[in-house]
C-alpha cells in the first residue's frame, strides 16, 4: 500500500519521479499517477495499470515539465482500481493536490460533513476526502498549508504517508506519516520524497525517515522542519547515511521478500482490523458484511471454498464459526468441490478465500455456487480482483502486496478477517457470552503484540533449522485449532525447501504415520497450552518412545513439554481460539531458515506461481 515519490529542486521532476515509481514497482500496485507544477499550472496524468501505461498517457496529455512533482503507485483499498480513483487527487478548488498511501478509517463521516458544505467528490477514495478536508480547514481557518494538514490529520483516524502541495505556493511540499513509510532525501538545495530510499539513492546518501505521527514542511531554500502532528513539538531531524544498495532497500533490509512479509505481520494484521474492530467499545463493524448478516445467521450451513494456504485459513474458520456462531461449516478444496456435483441450496452461504482474488478453481466454484442460488462472500487481498467482483459481497484483507510466492501474511490476515466475522455473527446470534466476546475482542486487538513476541524467537528457530535442515522428511502435528496450523507448517516447508513434509491431526498419528517414526524423523508438534494439552503431551510421549526428534511449539513458560521435547519454540499465551495467529509464526520462520540454508530460491520456488490462474 504502496509507492510514493516526490521531488522539489532544480532538476526536471518527471523522469526522476517515473524512474522512482519503477523502483517501487516491487511493492505491487494497480494504478499510477503523477502531478507536476510546470511554473504556472498543475499538470496531472493518472491511469489504471502500470507505470509504462502512465508514461504513454503522460506523453499524450501533459507537458512533463516542472521542477516540483509528486507521483504514486496505488494499491487500492477504497474504490476499485480505475483512472478516476488513481492518485494524485485534486481538492475541489483544484489548488491542492495529494498522494496518499494507507487508509483513512473515518473517511465516510468526514465525507458526509464535506458534502453538506457543498464539496463534490469524483472518486470513491478515502484520499480525496482528506485533500478536501485540508482545503476546507485551510480556507475556513485561514492557515498555511502545513498547519491545515496538521489540523486535518488530527481529525482523521487511520494510517498514511502523504505528500501534498499547493499550486499557489510551488516552493514547498508538505509530507506526513503514520503507519506507512516515508523517507526524505536531502540533496543540494533539492529534496526527494519516497516510500523508501530506492528512488533517490543515486542522488543522495542522506535521508531522514519520518517517524509515526510526524510531519515535515519541505521548503526550498531553508532547513527542513519536522513536527509532531499531535502536539506541534519541533523535532530535530536525524539524518541517516544510506549504505544499502537498491535491492536491499526494496526488501526493506531483509534478505528475502518472504522474511520481510513474515515480519510485516504485526502491522498488516492491525491494518486488517483497523476501523473494523473497536475493542473498547465492544464493536465489530465490517463494511461488506453488515447488510448481509441475516443471510449468514439464517444459513443452513457455510461452505468455505479455497485452495492451498487459503484452504488452511478456511479450516481454522470452521472451528471458530462452529464454536462461537453455531453455524455448521464445511471446508472444501475449490478444485474438488466444483467437479463433484455438490448439494448447494439458496439457504447456503459460500465463503471464497483467495489472496490474489484470481484463483481459477475458486472462481469456478463461485460460479457454480451462484448458479445454485447460494449467497457468495469473498475474502481477498487484491482490491478489484475478479473474485471480489464475482462475489455478492466480501471483505478485503489489507495485507498489502505479497511478493514471496509462499504465502505468509495473507494467511494470518485471512484468519483475522474470518475470526472477526465469526465473532460478529456469534454476538448477533447471542451464542457467545458478553464476557467471552469482549475478551476475544481485546485479545484480537493485542495479537500484533503477541506476533512481535513470537518473532523475537527468530534466533533460536534459526538454530533449530540448522540442526534439521538435512532431514529428508518432516511430520507436523497439531490438534483442534492447531491442526490447520500443522498442515500450513508442512506446506510452507514443502513449498520452499522441497523437503517432504506431512501435516496430521496429532491423534491420527497412531492410525498410520507412527510407522514412519524413527530416530531420523523430526516431528514438529504444536503443543500449546489448550484443551488438548494433556492429549498432545501423550502424543509426544508416543513419538519419544519411538525415538523421533521432537520440535515443539509451546506456550511461554511451559515446563512439561520442554522436558520432553528436543527443541522448543515459544509463543505468548493467547486464548486457544486465536492461537493459529501466533503458532504459525515459528513454523514460517523454521521453513524459511531451512530453505535459506539449503540455498533454495525462497521467494520464487521452482514450479510454483504466486496466483494460480489455471485449473
Ligand atoms: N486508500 C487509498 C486508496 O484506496 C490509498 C491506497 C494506497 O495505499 O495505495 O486510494
Amino acid at each position: 500500500m504502496c509507492g510514493i515519490v516526490g521531488y522539489i529542486g532544480h532538476r526536471e521532476a518527471y523522469p526522476l519521479i517515473i524512474n522512482g515509481l519503477k523502483r517501487l514497482e516491487y511493492r505491487g500496485y494497480d494504478s499510477a499517477g503523477i502531478a507536476l507544477y510546470d511554473g504556472s499550472n498543475i499538470q496531472l496524468a493518472k491511469t489504471k495499470g502500470k507505470v509504462v501505461d502512465l508514461e504513454e498517457k503522460a506523453d499524450k496529455e501533459i507537458t512533463k515539465k516542472g521542477n516540483l512533482g509528486i507521483g504514486h503507485t496505488r494499491w487500492a483499498t477504497h474504490g476499485v482500481p480505475n483512472d478516476v480513483n488513481s492518485h494524485p487527487h485534486y481538492s475541489n478548488s483544484g489548488e491542492l493536490v495529494i498522494i496518499h498511501n494507507g487508509i483513512i478509517e473515518n473517511y465516510a463521516s468526514i465525507k458526509q460533513e464535506l458534502i453538506s458544505r457543498g464539496y463534490v467528490f469524483h472518486s470513491d477514495t478515502d484520499t480525496e476526502v482528506l485533500v478536501n478536508l485540508i482545503e476546507e480547514i485551510k480556507k475556513k481557518q485561514d492557515v498555511k498549508l502545513g498547519k491545515a494538514v496538521q489540523i486535518a490529520l488530527n481529525e482523521v483516524v487511520g494510517a498514511y504517508a502523504i505528500a501534498v502541495f499547493d499550486q499557489n505556493k510551488p516552493n514547498e511540499i508538505v509530507v506526513a506519516k503514520l503507519g506507512s513509510p516515508l523517507a526524505i532525501g536531502l540533496g543540494n538545495d533539492e529534496f526527494f520524497i519516497a516510500s523508501d530510499a530506492s528512488p533517490f539513492i543515486e542522488y543522495t546518501n542522506n535521508a531522514i525517515y519520518l517517524e509515526d505521527e510526524q510531519m515535515a514542511v519541505i521548503r526550498l531554500g531553508r532547513e527542513i522542519r519536522i513536527r509532531k502532528i499531535k502536539n506541534d513539538t519541533r523535532i530535530k531531524p536525524f539524518v541517516h547515511e544510506l549504505k544499502l544498495n537498491i535491492e536491499q532497500i526494496e526488501k526493506g533490509g531483509y534478505d528475502h521478500f518472504m522474511l520481510k512479509e513474515i515480519y510485516e505481520q504485526p502491522s498488516v494484521i492491525k491494518d486488517t482490523y483497523r476501523g473494523r474492530l473497536l475493542a473498547d467499545q465492544g464493536i465489530i463493524k465490517i463494511g461488506g458484511l453488515e447488510e448481509y448478516i441475516p443471510k449468514f445467521v439464517n444459513a443452513d450451513r457455510i461452505i468455505i471454498v479455497a485452495c492451498g494456504t487459503s484452504w488452511h485459513a478456511g479450516l481454522v474458520a470452521e472451528y471458530t464459526f462452529e464454536d462461537w456462531a453455531r453455524i455448521p461449516v464445511e471446508v472444501e478444496y475449490a478444485s474438488e468441490f466444483r467437479y463433484r456435483n455438490p448439494v448447494i441450496t439458496e439457504k447456503d452461504v459460500v465463503i471464497a478465500i483467495s489472496q490474489s482474488g484470481e484463483t481459477a478453481d475458486t472462481l469456478a466454484a463461485i460460479k457454480l455456487a451462484k448458479e445454485k442460488g447460494a449467497f457468495v462472500y469473498g475474502i481477498c487481498n487484491v482490491v478489484g480482483s475478479t473474485i471480489s467482483r464475482e462475489t455478492h459481497s466480501g471483505t478485503y484483507t489489507h495485507a498489502g502486496p505479497e511478493i514471496g510466492v509462499a504465502s505468509t501474511k495473507a494467511f494470518t490476515t485471512q484468519i483475522t478477517v474470518l475470526t472477526m466475522i465469526a465473532l460478529k455473527l456469534a454476538h448477533v446470534k447471542g451464542t457467545i457470552s458478553k464476557s467471552d466476546y469482549m475478551m476475544h475482542l481485546r485479545e484480537l486487538d493485542a495479537i500484533p503484540v503477541y506476533v512481535e513476541k513470537a518473532l523475537e524467537r527468530n534466533g533460536e528457530i534459526k538454530e533449530i533449522a540448522s540442526v534439521f535442515k538435512d532431514s529428508p522428511n518432516f511430520l507436523y502435528l497439531g490438534r483442534g485449532y492447531n491442526f490447520p496450523v500443522a498442515l500450513e507448517g508442512a506446506l510452507k516447508l514443502k513449498e520452499i525447501s522441497y523437503i517432504h513434509a506431512e501435516g496430521y491431526p496429532a491423534a491420527e498419528m497412531k492410525h498410520g504415520p507412527i510407522a514412519l517414526i524413527d530416530e531420523q524423523m523430526p516431528v514438529v508438534v504444536v503443543a500449546i497450552n489448550s484443551n488438548h494439552y494433556e492429549k498432545v503431551v501423550s502424543n509426544i510421549q508416543e513419538i519419544k518412545a519411538r525415538k523421533g526428534k521432537i520440535i515443539a511449539v509451546v506456550t511461554q513458560g511451559d515446563t512439561v513439554v520442554r522436558e520432553l521435547a528436543d527443541f522448543v519454540m515459544e509463543v505468548p499465551k493467547t486464548p486457544e481460539t486465536l492461537t493459529p495467529l501466533v503458532t504459525t509464526i515459528p513454523l514460517q520462520l523454521l521453513s524459511y531458515h531451512i530453505a535459506v540454508m539449503l540455498d533454495k530460491n525462497v521467494d520464487q520456488p521452482r514450479n510454483l506461481a504466486k496466483s494460480v490462474t489455471v485449473e
